[in-house]
């Protein structure tokens, strides 16, 4: 199915019941959910898919059970990596394998699946329109000023619903940023390397003193491809110091340096071939940084900061939450017409996710610590308990708190 060939002869509609901005993870959650729904939906984004995002690829746990709730988790294996485990290396080398049902696309695909089963649910795709600002009556969002190809056109609807990422733009634009900084920022690349199939096959995560305040990772594809990448999930907690600030790191530095530091990366780079450019992006994470709500317009997915610190991972709760921004829409739509209620069963709904991106957050310290890394990974060597409790974090089976609280750090020491 060709989306845009399709949709670019159709003139675009006047009005909709929901104009979702963004066909990224947590646009086309939401776009989809709400079509299959039977809600009039309109998808809009920027770009012509497939498109390609700047991403690690890796799906985790939560990843993998909200495709499975959208129905799209077999056209994803279909063509993804499948991955049984992530690997956590220490600095000093010490490695620990925790496991968990997961696996890596290229955004690339993953995204125009996701956004062609929004479509064919009954979600109307625009050809690439540019958000611009809302419309707006009485302090009442109505709709969008969006700019397609040379043209600016509006389009009215009853929500607006703001999926656009990590780029500030269009949440400044809808007066919804609270902070225009990201909480991160990575760097990667994609690298044949046939020799090394099999060699690297978990979702391997690096912490070394030479990369603090970020870490390096080594995600692999299908045919001999693999993710390769450095990021800084800085915390503002973490970095009292001023010295590690984001604004202080080179990431084509720390990429140079994770291939001299991390064998596998350094025999991946050199007997492997460069697919493109490096290229980095920005992250925002922890629920913060954004309004979530405002009247007739919601913010979801990483423009509403669901992207957890530490790990950089995203994919999973931007879809997550896409879905929970379609599921309170829609319980408004079966009771009487109520924006209020729609948007404080939204937010309720995020902030009862908040802890667990509270706990991401205080797990940052391991990125300035890298000894922690090593500490952990020691220890999980010699507990069963304490993988098991590792291996429900990732699974979201159990709370992190248990890790990273102090009673959780002192069991460190004295678990079996
Ligand atoms: C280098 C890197 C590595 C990462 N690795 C991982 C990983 O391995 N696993 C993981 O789970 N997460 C990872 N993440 C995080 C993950 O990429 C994000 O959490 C995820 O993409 C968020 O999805 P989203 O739908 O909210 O936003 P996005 O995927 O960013 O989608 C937003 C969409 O909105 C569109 N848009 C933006 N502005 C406008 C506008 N004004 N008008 C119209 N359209 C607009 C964009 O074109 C885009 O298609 C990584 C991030 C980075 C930067």
């Amino acid at each position: 199915m060709s989306l845009n060939a399709a949709d670019a002869s159709s003139p675009l509609p006047a009005e909709c019941e929901v104009l979702v901005i963004g066909a990224g993870p947590a646009g086309s959650a939401c776009a989809r959910t709400l079509a299959l729904a039977g809600v009039d939906v309109v998808l809009a984004d920027q770009h012509a898919f497939p498109r390609d995002k700047v991403c690690g690829d890796g799906l985790i746990p939560d990843a993998y059970a909200a495709l499975r709730q959208l129905g799209v988790l077999d056209e994803v294996m279909a063509v993804a990596q499948p991955v049984s485990h992530v690997g956590c290396v220490g600095p000093r080398g010490g490695r620990i394998d925790v496991p968990g049902t997961m696996a890596v696309l290229p955004r690339k695909q993953l995204d125009d699946i996701l956004c062609k089963a929004a479509v064919r649910a009954g979600a109307r795709l625009l050809p690439p329109a540019r958000f611009e600002a809302p419309l707006e009556e009485a302090g009442l969002v109505v709709g969008a000023r969006l700019r397609v190809g040379e043209a600016g056109r509006e389009i009215r609807a009853r929500w607006l619903v703001l999926a656009t990422g990590a780029v500030p733009q269009a949440l400044i634009a809808a007066g919804m940023c609270e902070r225009r900084t990201p909480s991160g920022i990575a760097l990667r690349g994609y690298v044949k390397n046939d020799a090394m199939v099999g060699r690297i096959k978990a979702l391997d995560v690096v912490w070394h003193r030479k990369l603090r305040p970020g870490y390096g990772w080594i995600f692999p594809c299908r045919d001999g491809v693999f993710n390769i990448g450095v990021g800084i999930a800085h915390s503002h907690n973490t970095l009292k110091d001023g010295r590690l600030g984001m604004k202080d790191v080179n990431l084509r530095e720390v990429f140079t340096t994770f291939t001299e530091v991390y064998a596998p990366a350094r025999e991946l780079m050199a007997g492997g071939t460069l697919q493109g450019d490096l290229k980095g992006a920005p992250l925002r994470c922890t629920l913060e940084g954004a309004r979530y709500s405002r009247p007739g317009l919601i913010v979801t997915g990483e423009a509403a900061g669901t992207t957890y610190a530490f790990t950089g991972e995203g994919i999973g709760k931007a879809l997550e939450t896409g879905i929970l921004a379609a599921q309170a829409m829609l319980a408004g739509r079966a009771g009487p017409h109520d924006d209020a209620a729609v948007r404080a069963d939204y937010e309720a709904r995020l902030r009862s996710l908040k802890p667990r991106f509270d706990l991401y957050e205080k797990a940052n310290r391991v990125n300035v610590h890298p000894w922690l890394a090593d500490l952990v990974i020691w220890r999980a060597q010699k507990s069963p308990r304490l993988l098991a409790r590792m291996t429900g974090v990732l699974n979201e089976t159990s709370n992190p708190g248990n890790l990273i609280s102090l009673k959780g750090f002192r069991r460190l020491f004295l678990e079996r």
